[in-house]
């Protein structure tokens, strides 16, 4: 199925025209749960990866024995999946109660380097803002599932790219960490469904004139709520207009339904929330900093955005279409299970060199 985010209620660049130039494209992923084959674009595997090379390892030191195992991590998923809206049976309480006890791997050392998890394999006829080095057509992405790496002692991400058609026979089974250092570190195993969206520049990067100006709209936006609103309860003197209490309230549900919708440029106009490749970062939680390529100091843009959740309540303008009836379905909300920095992760790339070192950003 495909999944279609909504038009965006206001076009905006008919109302400040000069966000036109602050216009980009994005893939929005949605991840949903399911197996994908080695030949599609996915989350967590299986990857097009080449039997007769070598599968990427961390080998810093880890305190693995506290690892929780990844065999674990996904049977607590996939109880707590089954059992939602419902109570654990006992044989589900002995399943989860048995996992906190099991949180190591007998004879593996802290040294011993760790297959890197497979976290993501986009490719570039899939996702039209995957933009890498000439040649490449597929982005294959690592990360080591414990978060202790270099001076900000943060997750280790590694991208591989390569051409599919250079990939004879396809490794089998694949290598994978037996443990983890935190359970948010695991992706779900997802097929995606890209989309490409158009997002406008983080509200805090625009010129301070504009800012002002959409910050001004937004205001007479709320006001244009507010007098709907007081009308709404100049009618609703009810229920004496109304023979019973079920015609009170249809008649109040038609004036809600009525209501211009409540709408920001930040949550609703401006960028995607969810899994992404390509479109803007934004700075909602840290003031803007700049992504600087280490090698060459162009700015560098989010290639690829890791988010806990595909939609919330500030950005539910942005649920797809096919999901309007499922928004409380945690499959739907947050697929993947992954949760990173506060919330969100970015892997930025140099637009000059793409094969220069990536930086992180977290939100
Ligand atoms: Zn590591
Ligand atoms: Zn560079």
């Amino acid at each position: 199925m495909t999944r279609t985010t909504p038009p965006r209620p206001v076009d905006i660049e008919a109302v400040f025209p000069a966000l036109a130039r602050h216009r980009r494209t994005t893939t929005r992923l949605h991840p949903r749960q399911g197996t994908a084959k080695p030949e599609d674009s996915s989350v967590a595997g299986p990857l097009l990866w080449p039997a007769d090379e070598p599968w990427p390892v961390c080998t810093s030191v880890h305190p693995k024995a506290k690892g929780h195992l990844l065999s674990d991590v996904r049977l607590r998923r996939r109880v707590q999946d089954e059992a939602r809206g419902r109570d654990f049976t006992d044989e589900e309480r002995r399943l989860l109660d048995g996992m906190t006890r099991r949180r190591h791997v007998p004879g593996l050392c802290d040294e011993d380097p760790l297959p890197m998890l497979a976290v993501a394999q986009l490719y570039v006829r899939d996702v039209p803002d995957l933009v890498g080095p000439e040649g490449p057509d597929l982005l294959q992405v690592f990360w080591c599932p414990f978060e202790v790496h270099g001076p900000e002692r943060s997750i280790d991400v590694e991208l591989r790219w390569r051409r599919a058609a250079d990939v004879g026979a396809v490794l089998a089974p694949q290598p994978e960490p037996p443990v983890a250092g935190r359970e948010e570190c695991v992706p779900t195993s997802c097929v995606l469904h890209p989309e490409q969206v158009v997002e406008h520049e983080y509200l805090g990067l625009l010129g301070e004139d504009l800012q002002d100006e959409i910050a001004e709209w937004e205001e007479d936006l709320l006001d244009e709520v507010d007098e709907v609103d007081d009308e709404g309860a100049y009618d609703s003197s009810p229920p004496a207009n109304h023979a019973t209490y079920e015609e009170y309230e249809a008649a109040m549900a038609a004036a809600r339904a009525q209501e211009p919708e409540e709408i920001d440029y930040m949550s609703d106009l401006s960028i995607a929330p969810g899994w992404k490749a390509g479109g803007f970062a934004s700075w909602h939680l840290t003031d803007p900093r700049p992504m600087g390529c280490p090698a060459c100091g162009t700015p560098m843009p989010p290639l690829l955005t890791v988010a806990t959740v595909e939609c919330d309540g500030a950005s539910r303008s942005w649920l797809p279409v096919e999901d309007r009836d499922a928004a409380d379905d945690p499959r739907v909300i947050d697929p993947v299970g992954v949760y990173l920095g506060r919330g969100l992760m970015r892997i930025h790339t140099c637009p000059t060199d793409p094969t220069h070192p990536h930086r992180l950003s977290f939100q």
